[in-house]
This record gives C-alpha cells, structure tokens and sequence, in this order.
C-alpha cells in the first residue's frame, strides 16, 4: 500500500513539476515575442530570443540582419553575446535560451559550443531549421554537450508572426 501510494505521489508531483515548467516556458517565450515583434517594426524577419538563468532574463535579442547588413545579427547570437557578457564566460551551463523560431545550422551550432542546457522553441521551420527539421544538430551523441529541447511553446502565435510578416511583405511588393 505505501509502496503503492509513493509511486502516485510521485507521479503527481512530476505532473506538478511539468505544468510548472510549462508555465515557466509560456511566460519566457511571451518576452522572446516582444524581442521579434521589435525585429517585425523595423522590417526584419520576426524572430526573438531570451537566455534565462535561475529565473532572470540575462540576454535578449532580435533578428537584425538586414539592417546590420550582417549574417551574424541572428536573435540568438546577439542574445549569446549579452549573456556571455552578463554571466563574464562563454558558458552558459545552466542557462535556457527560448527562441520563437527552430535556431539554424549557425545558431544552434553557437548554442552546443555555448553549452546551454535546455532550449525551448516557439515554431518549427522545416526549410531551414536545425533542431530537428533538417537535422538535430542540438543532440548529436558524438558531440560533448546534448541540449535539452522543448517544441512547440506558444507554436501557434509565432508560427501566425511570421506568416503575417511575410503576407505584408508581399503585398508591399
Ligand atoms: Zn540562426
């Protein structure tokens, strides 16, 4: 009986955890959307990123390539950049980093050499993502550090950003 008892405690507690965390999620990816919705106003593809470390946003950033005029200005990279600077090291073990859209070969490269934890990503994108679409590059078992990943928070609004975003940009055209 109490053996039996422990078990649904535990599973109950694990339920508990998991709505927590998914809370947790929600709340980061809505700050990810304001980061895109800052890319969005000023022409640029709407894609935004937070880095969470023990509960506290340490680096954002927006898709700035056009007006950059840098392939390098992903959201991700400039919120690796702040991070790194905030945190005073290239690692940021213990950090997660949510994105609105699946990270590129590029940035989820940055991701596993910045060796961040856990990702969690708004919508997916099958013609160029790679954390899972074209290839898994976060949990490749022959590299030294795995990434947790988490899909599909908030994966309806974002996913509608940019297809909005590209709908205006076709009209303007
Ligand atoms: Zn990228």
């Amino acid at each position: 009986m109490g053996r039996r008892r422990s078990k649904e405690e535990k599973e109950q507690e694990e339920k508990l955890q998991k709505e927590l965390q998914e809370k947790q999620d929600i709340k980061y990816m809505k700050e990810a959307v304001k980061q895109a919705k800052k890319a969005y106003a000023l022409g640029e593809v709407p894609i935004g990123c937070v880095i969470v470390y023990e509960d506290k946003i340490i680096g954002r950033g927006y898709n700035r390539r056009t007006i950059d005029k840098n392939t390098l200005a992903h959201a991700e990279l400039q919120a690796i950049r702040k991070a790194s600077r905030k945190m005073n090291d290239w690692r940021l073990e213990d950090c997660t980093l949510y994105v609105t859209l699946e990270p590129c070969q590029m940035c989820s490269g940055a991701i596993v050499q910045a060796r961040i934890r856990r990702v969690v990503v708004g919508c997916m994108n099958p013609k160029a993502g790679c954390a899972g679409s074209i290839m898994n590059l976060l949990q490749v078992p022959q590299f030294n550090h795995q990434v947790e990943l988490t899909t599909g928070i908030m994966g309806e609004e974002c996913s509608r950003m940019m297809k909005t975003f590209f709908k205006e940009l076709r009209q303007k055209k």
